[in-house]
């Protein structure tokens, strides 16, 4: 048998370096559209965590049910044992956890607890532990005395505190949302998902991730656009120079993976 472009013998040293070459040109393929749908994964996981809410898992406002629970059941353990070693069973009640303000610091100054109890090297020694105490510990107790949170509450019963909705705040919340715009007055105007498909369609910007609905997106201008992970209103705004870094440079190795020439010929125009 001959190979029928080269004339040799299929057992001859030369078909057997281009069956071995042709080989290799098919799993190197693979790999770049292996490594290429990484990328694509990873842009999505950048773009998402440059949007993150700060405050990490003990931001009580921020946690699904879930990490709640979880977090309930965590410093419950160690609100138990702080009741029995430092005789506060007066003031942190068995339904501290039902009083929000009481929640709320407890949660902190736990944290507070284990950082300053945090793993430290034999013989270093911290004036972080007293800290504690003087800082943060006792004067949440007293405070919580102070404010009378859950004061006519007891071992037997608790008395829920009034809702939040029955305080008298309606009048001064009308001004609310003309100040919270007024903000942003004079400030490019946020941009909606049919807005930017026609920029997009006119060439005049680039979604990161076209397979996103939330993408970022890229102005030719070289300024970066997304959605706030706290948006008002689910609408792309301008991103400060260090978050846009970050997408940039996720659009950067994107850029050198996609098969030239680009659609839009942007990429001539926009290098640094
Ligand atoms: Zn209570």
């Amino acid at each position: 048998m001959t190979d029928p472009e080269t004339g040799l013998g299929s057992d001859h040293p030369v078909t057997r370096v281009l069956q071995q070459t042709e080989l290799l040109r098919g799993q190197q393929e693979d790999l770049v559209a292996h490594v290429a749908e990484l990328e694509e994964t990873l842009a999505q996981v950048v773009a998402a965590l440059a949007e993150r809410p700060v405050g990490g898992p003990w931001s009580w406002r921020h946690l699904d049910a879930y990490e709640k629970q979880a977090l309930l059941v965590e410093v419950r353990d160690w609100v138990d044992w702080t009741i029995e070693r430092y005789h506060v069973q007066d003031v942190l009640k068995p339904c501290w956890y039902q009083h929000s303000p009481i929640l709320l610091e407890v949660i902190a100054v736990y944290v507070a607890w284990r950082e300053a109890y945090g793993p430290r090297g034999p013989g270093s020694y911290t004036s972080d532990l007293t800290a504690w105490h003087d800082r943060w510990w006792w004067p949440m107790i007293h405070r919580i005395q102070d404010q009378h949170w859950g004061a006519g509450c007891n071992a037997a019963e608790h008395i829920a505190p009034p809702a939040p909705e029955d305080a008298p705040r309606a009048k001064t919340n009308a001004d609310f949302e003309p100040s919270a715009r007024r903000l942003i007055d004079g400030l490019p105007e946020p941009l909606g998902r049919e807005e930017l498909r026609a920029l997009v369609r006119d060439g005049e910007a680039e979604w990161l991730t076209p397979s996103s609905k939330t993408s970022p997106v890229r102005m030719t201008d070289g300024t970066w656009w997304a959605i706030l992970y706290n948006s008002p209103d689910g609408r792309w705004v301008p991103r400060p120079v260090e978050h846009a870094q970050v997408l940039e440079r996720q659009w950067r190795a994107k850029q050198k993976q996609r098969p030239q020439p680009s659609s839009t010929g942007q990429d001539e125009e926009n290098e640094p």
